[in-house]
């Protein structure tokens, strides 16, 4: 039967769960909008390449999760687990490198191959943001900044942390690198496999790992702070400067490494204890090195995203749809001409509702179970005259109106 479920990690969303989804996608959209980020679109797979040598070979999403086959091409395509990489490709392939800075907008669904709990499916949604081409710390200011707002617009913004952290310039994390590596030597032994095979490669990505043995180990580490040069810690003050100066709260967390290979300088994640484990609901950073590592040139990044399910998890329930208005023929007769009215009222604007089937009666009850604000009750004595009743379900109040008059008579309602 496994052809009659949904693949695993994969849902059905049903409209109460699109409802709240969107309202989450229309107020980033917004928001976004307000700081000036225009919505792009790019395909939902690509080259599998592009996140290859963008994510870095020992990522998670790369060893473990990305969901990649051949096409009957012959190409090797993967399903996009994350935005930023195809922006990137987005902005090399179209030469847009030309106009920066640039400013970038996204929604739409991401596949990992994960396991699959509360909060954590195969086939999810994020927004995010991109702001390429500002190297100054103002551009991660704003970045954060926009999260922030997003998080106030839709209510959550007294339930999240805003957790920060610098990785620094490329010195500093080859500086911070050696002395991490000669202390994870040390406790080689106890790391987990991949930790372990991670020590050469990417020792970084050790700080990002959820295994629980690992995180006795890390929280030994010595600190990325002690690592920053001077110019590292310029621009992280700055950063920190410029969230003061917006009133935008934050804790400082020095294990706080994304687990991508293009981060550096600022690393920041929104989380919240309201969701378990799945805390994170906003996460994002800087990635100076991520275009000229496509082979574009060498061009500033800084954005984050965010899980529109976990959002929308946190938002809750939201107000319904416009009301609608439902029309109601007294006898069968009239039937046809209660289609022809609902179809013009719609065509007017009204959200309108044509109740199929059954007595007078029992097409009231379901324009009550519709939540409908009013009946046009549509009799052959009226239509005769041109008429119909209109009866208001909240006040009670009932009246004949015009057949003519009605789209005018029913504009309060809309
Ligand atoms: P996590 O540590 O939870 O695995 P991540 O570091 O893989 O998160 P990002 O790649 O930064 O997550 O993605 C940004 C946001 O997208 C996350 O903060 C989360 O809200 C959401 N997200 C990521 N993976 C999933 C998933 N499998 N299902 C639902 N939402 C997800
Ligand atoms: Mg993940």
């Amino acid at each position: 039967m496994s052809g009659l479920q949904p693949v695993r990690g994969t849902r059905d969303i049903l409209p109460e769960e699109c409802r709240q989804m969107r309202r989450i996608e229309d107020a980033s959209r917004a928001v976004a909008a307000r700081f000036g980020y225009e919505e792009i679109s790019t395909p939902i797979f690509e080259f599998s390449d592009v996140f290859r040598r963008t994510l870095g070979d020992t990522s998670d999403i790369v060893t473990k999760e990305m969901y990649t086959f051949t096409d009957k091409g012959g190409d090797e395509v993967t399903l996009r687990p994350e935005g930023t990489a195809g922006v990137a490709r987005m902005l090399i392939s179209g030469g847009l490198t030309q106009d920066l800075p640039l400013k970038y907008f996204y929604r739409g669904p991401m596949f990992r191959y994960e396991r699959p709990q509360k909060g954590r499916y195969r086939q999810f949604h994020q927004v995010g943001v991109e702001l390429l081409g500002v190297p100054e710390p103002l551009g991660d200011v704003e970045i954060i900044a926009l999260g922030a707002a997003l998080l106030d617009e839709i209510g959550l913004g007294g339930i999240v942390t805003l957790e920060l952290n610098t990785l620094g310039n490329s010195e500093s994390r080859a500086a911070y690198r050696e002395r991490l590596v000669a202390y994870l030597q040390d406790h080689r032994e106890a790391l987990s496999e991949d930790s372990r095979s991670r020590l050469a490669r990417n020792p970084l990505r050790i700080l990002d790992s959820k295994d629980l043995g690992d995180r006795e180990i890390i929280a030994g580490a010595p600190d990325f702070a002690d690592s920053l040069d001077a110019e590292s810690r310029d621009f992280f003050g700055a950063v920190c400067a410029g969230l003061d100066a917006l009133g935008i709260g934050f804790t400082l967390n020095s294990r706080l490494v994304r687990g991508l290979d293009y981060y550096c300088h600022t690393a920041f994640e929104f989380t919240t204890q309201a969701l378990g484990a799945q805390g994170t609901v906003l996460a994002g950073g800087r990635y100076d090195g991520l275009v000229e590592q496509m082979g574009g040139s060498p061009t500033p990044g800084v954005g984050w995203a965010a899980g529109i399910e976990r959002l929308a998890m946190l938002a809750g329930e939201q107000a319904s749809e416009a009301r609608p208005v439902a029309v109601i023929p007294v006898t069968r007769e009239m039937e046809s001409e209660a289609m022809v009215l609902a179809h013009r009222l719609r065509r007017e604007g009204h959200t309108v509702e044509l109740a199929y089937r059954g007595n007078m009666s029992r097409r009231m009850k379901r324009a009550n179970r519709l939540n409908a604000r009013a009946a046009v009750i549509l009799g052959p004595d009226e239509a005769a005259r041109g008429a119909a009743t209109l009866r208001d379900f909240d006040s009670g109040a009932q009246e004949e109106v015009a057949l003519a008059a009605l789209s005018d008579r029913l504009a309060p309602y809309r």
